[in-house]
């Protein structure tokens, strides 16, 4: 087989890359090594910020998110029983939309199927050659058989787990990680909302966070030990911390019901520098994980995308390779204002096991600051809503 661009992952990441460049007529195949189903079974982010919705609708994408999407003008900061409103509309004059990662995957497979580009699912042993020679290919096994997929690029979406990051040549390539010592145990449930927009929670008992996916179904995390597991959780034991972790008007309208989906995730801020080595360029999870508090893990693989897409397209269309040689440079400058954000607002929501009387001092008087301060709310709005491309 021979494609102008392999994808390895059919994630958001790749899913996204793929359409994006089908539009603009560069062949891709996207190989991933998981069911389809398995793939749109996974329950992970549903905030985006503008720069991928408009990335949505430029794939031609976007308009069961733009009918079923809701759009959030703002967030609630929650702080014990204290409560404030970040406006992003009125201070940035931007919003967010609520559509879930599930969603935004299952639009692009079907445009992928409807245009007939190719996606084969159950590839095992996805493995990238010649990666810093001019002719890249990929071997991989798929119903027995072995195959081998030449291409000119080979794009690296295949998440934190995935090979292709380690094709960078140890020499070369420089990891930067921090992780958290607590999980979010997240519980999916088909019960309305308890707000009309996200609450993120500080409570003296850990973190909590209030989400959506739609009017039927909401999404709601608490901060949990390391060590916890799901089992050690029943639903009526989660909504009941739940509960102790938000304001009291807001636990008293809190609707509860089964748990359609529990797990825990760990917290972890990650970097991998370059994320381009030769022919091979990472995208998303590949190259860096954030912290989930405030939601960039999808929006960030989203920019890496922006910046690929575009360099591909110049290098196609314009035969300049200038977008594809500063990739890493430009992509990563984005990714630690982001990865920055993540950890700040991981830092200012939750409580640590280590924490001291003065750390503990500082939060709430950073916390009094972002309440008080508009310059302090504008520049949470900023972030939140999407730093620009
Ligand atoms: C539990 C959880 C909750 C999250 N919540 C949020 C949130 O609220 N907000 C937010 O913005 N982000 C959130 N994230 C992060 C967000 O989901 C990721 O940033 C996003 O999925 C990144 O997309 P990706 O395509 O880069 O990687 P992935 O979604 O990880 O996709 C990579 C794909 O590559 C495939 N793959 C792996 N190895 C191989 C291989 N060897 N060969 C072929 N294919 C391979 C995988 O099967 C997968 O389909 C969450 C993540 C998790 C895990």
């Amino acid at each position: 087989m021979r494609t102008q661009v392999a994808i390895i992952g059919g994630g958001p990441s790749g899913l996204l890359l793929g359409q994006l460049l089908h539009r603009a007529g560069i062949d891709t195949v996207v190989l991933e090594r998981r069911s389809r189903d398995y793939v749109l079974s996974r329950i992970r982010a549903g905030v985006l910020e503008t720069g991928l919705v408009d990335l949505m609708r430029e794939a031609g994408v976007g308009e069961r998110m733009d009918r079923e999407g809701f759009i959030h003008d703002g967030t609630l900061i929650a702080n014990g029983d204290e409560q404030f409103r970040i406006d992003f509309e009125k201070l940035t004059g931007r919003h967010v939309m609520v559509y879930g990662q599930t969603e935004v995957t299952r639009d692009l497979y079907e445009a992928r199927d409807a245009a007939g580009a190719v996606t084969l699912h159950d590839c095992r042993g996805v493995k990238p050659h010649d990666l810093d020679t001019a002719a890249p290919f990929v071997t991989f096994l798929r119903e027995g058989k072995v195959h081998r997929l030449d291409c000119d690029f080979v794009a690296g979406c295949d998440g934190y787990h995935g090979p292709c990051r380690q094709e960078i040549p140890t020499e070369v390539r420089r990891e930067y990680e921090k992780t958290y010592p607590f999980g979010w145990l997240g519980v999916l449930s088909e019960t309305p909302p308890v707000a009309d927009e996200l609450i993120y929670a500080n409570s003296a008992r850990g973190f909590a966070l209030c989400s959506m996916r739609n009017a039927r179904l909401s999404r709601y995390y608490i901060q949990c030990d390391l060590s916890d597991s799901p089992d050690d959780w029943t639903d009526d034991m989660f909504w009941d911390e739940l509960r102790r972790r938000i304001p009291a008007e807001a636990a008293e309208r809190l609707e509860t019901g089964p748990s359609i989906e529990k797990s825990i995730a760990p917290l972890r801020s990650f970097v991998c520098e370059p994320m381009r080595w030769g022919r091979l360029f990472l995208c998303g999870d590949a190259a860096h994980i954030v912290p989930p508090t405030g939601a960039k893990g999808l929006n960030t693989a989203a920019s890496d995308v922006h910046y690929l897409y575009n360099a591909l397209k110049r290098f196609y269309h314009d035969r300049d390779d200038a977008g594809l040689e500063h990739y890493s440079e430009t992509a990563l400058a984005r990714i630690w204002k982001t990865e920055r954000f993540s950890w700040w607002f991981s830092s200012l929501m939750h409580r640590y096991p280590d924490q001291s009387e003065f750390d503990l001092a500082i939060q709430q008087a950073e916390l009094a600051f972002l309440r008080d301060s508009e310059a302090a709310q504008t520049a949470m709005a900023e972030n939140y809503v999407g730093l620009p491309y």
